[in-house]
């Protein structure tokens, strides 16, 4: 293990190909505070040369990486757990500094991201090939299962220490070596700071790098580089969809894990306990702000409890305290930045121009929005069909269970989910007409297990993380046959 300083320094520079240092492109990136705009850092961002050159040392020092052995690799992701434990109040303290997360947020983050590194350690224990029978007389059938190679890693900023750690972790513990695009806004919780926990847990030199540099600017270099054998992508839909693009139609075929947007229905049947469904709505579409792929997005509620849940819910959404995200207290911090901000007020002004019924339309300071809440939601507004990514949501009537399950399947994407009734037979019968990835009965769509399949249908994307599905993603098998005896050929 390297030394371990009280608290992080350094962390304006990157961990390029093995050494600490700033980008080469001449342009400087300011992080700054979504809560108070206080700057926080800045960075020389990456250019393209810096980009070879990570993807370069990845490349030399994988098979090394990988032939260390399954211990060694495990252990390092037990050091990695450790550091977290030690270094908790650090961790959570730039989640809530650069991401504008509430504290409550940025510690559910934190073991977010400690509980997959657990889960990784255990990965090279069960990665494990196979031998299979062959119909050819005299011939063995194996298939080998091995690291990938290089991966690269592409993160957004709502959770950003996490959303990196996803895929790090069990790339880095399965054998493969990492070079991670953080987003823009959040640099170190989404690369660089996981960088040092790494090396502190003793992970060796050029195997994980952090590039800094704009998706627009190094986006494309990064996704088509030719080192790389599967990108993973956690972010909006357009951008995946480029980068599905580029990476099956460019020079170099490539892999692709896509977790991309949501619309998550909120679906709350005749028989369910009003008051746990108005809990987990309240809790399922304001946490983070709302700012979460699989935050609640429309609410579907009965026509014979709809009035009463209206009520109820808007009762306690308008309790909710906005404000500091340091303080324990506060439910509701600042969204990201301005441009987030101003199409979350572009989506109000919608909302109204559509038809949609204020039920309440909290304030606004700053990047911090206060709740809005919609009634009356139509199946064809904008509130309904998109993914907003913010305190707002709406609420829409259902006729019956066959209606709320039509409402539910009336999106194009299909990430997260949840149903609320008193029948759980019945619950689990409409989860499973339901197109998405994920369903929970009686709980909030926003729910993520270390050991648990992670990901969506439709256009929120392609792949699974997490447990067993990460094993399958971040490793290739490869079938290999053994001829014992000579084999006779029919010319
Ligand atoms: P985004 O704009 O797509 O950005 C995500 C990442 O992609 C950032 O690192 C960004 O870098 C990079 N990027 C942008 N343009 C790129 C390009 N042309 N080539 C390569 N990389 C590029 O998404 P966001 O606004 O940060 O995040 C919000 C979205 O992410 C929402 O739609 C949300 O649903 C989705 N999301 C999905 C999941 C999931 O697991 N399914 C989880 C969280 C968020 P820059 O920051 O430098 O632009
Ligand atoms: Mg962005």
């Amino acid at each position: 293990m390297s030394e371990s300083p009280a608290v992080y320094s350094d962390l304006h520079l990157q961990p390029i190909a093995g050494e600490w240092r700033a980008g080469a492109a001449g342009k400087t990136l300011a992080v700054s505070n979504p809560f108070d705009g206080a700057l926080l850092l800045e960075v020389a961002q990456a250019n393209r040369a810096d980009l070879d050159a990570a993807y370069a040392k990845a490349a030399a020092v994988q098979p090394q990486w990988a032939a260390l052995g399954p211990s060694a690799r495990a252990a390092v992701l037990h050091q990695v757990v450790a550091v977290f434990d030690r270094r908790r109040e650090e961790i959570v303290d730039w989640i809530i500094r650069e991401s504008g997360s509430t504290r409550l947020k940025a510690q559910l983050e934190w073991g977010a991201a400690r509980a997959i590194a657990l889960e990784s350690a255990s990965f090279p224990a069960r990665v494990h090939g196979r031998i299979l029978e062959s119909d050819v007389p005299g011939k063995e059938s194996r298939v080998y299962r091995s690291a990938l190679g290089v991966v690269g890693v592409i993160s957004p900023w709502n959770f950003p220490l996490h959303l990196t750690q996803r895929s790090i972790a069990p790339a880095l513990a399965l054998g493969n070596a990492v070079v991670v695009k953080p987003a823009s806004d959040t640099p170190v919780c989404g690369g660089l700071l996981l960088a040092k926990i790494f090396e502190e847990a003793g992970l060796p030199a050029g195997v994980l790098s952090v590039v800094v540099g704009a998706g627009s600017e190094i986006g494309d270099a990064f996704v088509e580089h030719p080192v790389p054998s599967l990108i993973t992508f956690t972010g909006s839909t357009p951008v995946g969809r480029g980068i599905g693009r580029i990476a099956s139609g460019g020079a170099h075929l490539k892999h692709v894990a896509l977790e991309l947007g949501g619309n998550s229905p909120f679906v709350v049947l005749a028989d369910a306990d009003l008051e746990q469904a108005v809990n987990a709505a309240v809790f399922g579409k304001f946490l983070h702000q709302g700012q979460i792929c699989m935050a609640v997005n429309r609410i579907i509620v009965d026509d014979s409890l709809y009035d009463a849940f209206a009520e109820r819910f808007v009762e306690r959404v308008k309790g909710l305290k906005v404000g500091d995200p340091q303080s324990i207290e506060t439910v509701i911090g600042p969204v990201i930045n301005e441009r987030q901000l101003q199409g979350l007020r572009e989506k109000i002004e919608l909302a109204r121009r559509e038809g949609a019924e204020p039920l309440y339309e909290g304030g606004a300071q700053g990047n911090l929005l206060a709740p809005h809440v919609y009634g009356e939601v139509g199946v064809d507004m904008d509130l309904a069909r998109n993914e907003i990514f913010g305190p707002l949501v709406g609420l829409l009537r259902a006729r019956d269970e066959a209606h709320a399950l039509e409402l539910a399947n009336a999106s194009e994407f299909g990430l997260s989910s949840a149903v609320f009734t008193r029948n759980l037979e019945r619950g689990v019968n409409f989860a499973r007409q339901i197109r998405a990835g994920m369903t929970h009965i009686n709980d909030i769509p926003v729910n993520d297990e270390a050991n648990a399949p992670f990901g969506g249908e439709k256009n929120s994307g392609l792949g699974r993380f997490n447990g067993d599905w990460a094993i399958d993603e971040f490793t290739r098998d490869h079938w290999i046959s053994v001829q014992h005896s000579a084999r006779r050929y029919p010319f």
